[in-house]
Parts: structure tokens; sequence; C-alpha cells
């Protein structure tokens, strides 16, 4: 399925009729969120749900959170943004992550994760009467855009609230976010965000040396 493609339609349709839904955007980092909200905000009415009880250490929760409200704070955008932070429940990351640990970036335990995340963005679409809740995790390239999509589709199913499907990285997406993180002068981390994810860098980087 072209997501992308299937955006695009779903855009056209609403500009036609003149809507501007209300969309939960649930946002990993500041960096990932800057094309998303750049290109959605001229169409849909967003608030940015900040759940990712699978950051480690809790500097580096704090650090990306800051860093995605001063964002949110500076970008010029047709409709304003909201923000919504979750809890920092990180024993409900380590459940999930249970017997996965050893797993590299892009396995089961990342689907897990994709899931923990969309399930409460799920859920907190539905009792605030959103229209339409997603996931800036489709802009890396690391991420799996098909899986984001099933899981997202089956929540929708579950909660009652629509998904937006879509895959960011397309139309440059991921080059943009690139370039939108130089111009804000956004802090990039370089690892996803668990301990399993900097562990796995860390090694990268003395494999390197
Ligand atoms: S590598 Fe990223 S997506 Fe995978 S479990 Fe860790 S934080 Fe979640």
């Amino acid at each position: 399925m072209n997501y992308q493609k299937e955006l695009d339609k779903l855009i056209e349709q609403l500009q036609k009729e003149g809507k501007t839904p209300r969309l939960l955007l649930h946002s990993c980092c500041a960096p990932c969120s800057s094309y998303v909200l750049e290109y959605l905000s001229n169409f849909f009415e967003i608030t940015v749900f900040y759940y990712n009880p699978n950051i480690f250490p809790e500097t580096e929760y704090t650090k990306r959170i800051l860093e995605q409200q001063m964002l949110i704070d500076d970008m010029k955008v047709k409709h304003p943004i909201a923000f919504l932070a979750g809890q920092y429940d990180r024993e409900r990351f380590f459940d999930i992550a249970a017997g996965l640990e050893h797993l590299e970036e892009g396995g089961e335990r990342c689907f897990k994760c994709y899931e923990l995340r969309l399930a409460e963005a799920a859920q907190v679409a539905k009792k605030g009467n959103f229209d339409y809740f997603t996931t800036t995790l489709s802009i890396s390239p690391m991420k799996n855009a098909d899986k984001l999509n099933e899981i997202g589709n089956e929540l929708a199913a579950k909660y009652g609230v629509l998904y937006l499907q879509s895959d960011f990285k397309k139309k440059n997406g991921y080059k943009r976010s690139i370039e939108l993180s130089n111009e804000y002068g956004l802090y990039r981390q370089d690892y996803c965000g668990c301990e399993y994810s900097f562990r796995d860098r860390q090694k990268e980087k003395e494999n390197k040396k």
C-alpha cells in the first residue's frame, strides 16, 4: 500500500469539504516531528502527544521533551499546535521489552514499542474526541511503515478512533526534517531512545574506533 498516496487523497477530500479535522499526533522527538508539523499543520488542527516511556536515561527524556516544546513554540504554522505530555511510565516499557532486550533495532521489541505508544495515543484521542491519531515514527528510515500502519489500524478498530495512515519519509520527508532541524537548531540524538538502542550505538562507536 502506498500510504502517502492514501494520505494525499484524504487531504484532497478534506480540502474539498472545507474541513480541518483534529489530529492527535504522537511524537517521538522534535527533529522527527518538524517536517510532519510543517506538512500536516496546513490541513489539521494538531495536538502533539509526547508519550515515550522507552527513552533512556531520564536526562535524555527531559532534553527531548523540552526540545519538542521549544519547536512547537518557534514554528510558524497555519493552524496553531497544542502540546500534551503523557506519563513517563518506564515500567510499562520494561514489561513489553522483557525477553527481547538482546534484539537489534527493527525487530519484535520495536513492534511492541510502537504498539505501546500508539495504544496510549489511540486512547487519549478517543477520550479527547479527536478525529484522527497518528505518529511521527514513520519518518525514520529505521522504522517499519507497514508495521506502524498495521498496528495503527488495529488500534483504531479497537478504540473506535480513526488512524491517519502515513509514511512520512516519502516526499523527501526525512531529508526535510534534517533541514528543519538545522534551521531551528534542534538537538538530534544519535540513538533511537531505549537503553538497548543506546547500548548498540555505543558498541558501534567502539568498533569504529
Ligand atoms: S530501538 Fe527504538 S523503537 Fe526499538 S524498542 Fe528501542 S526505543 Fe523502541
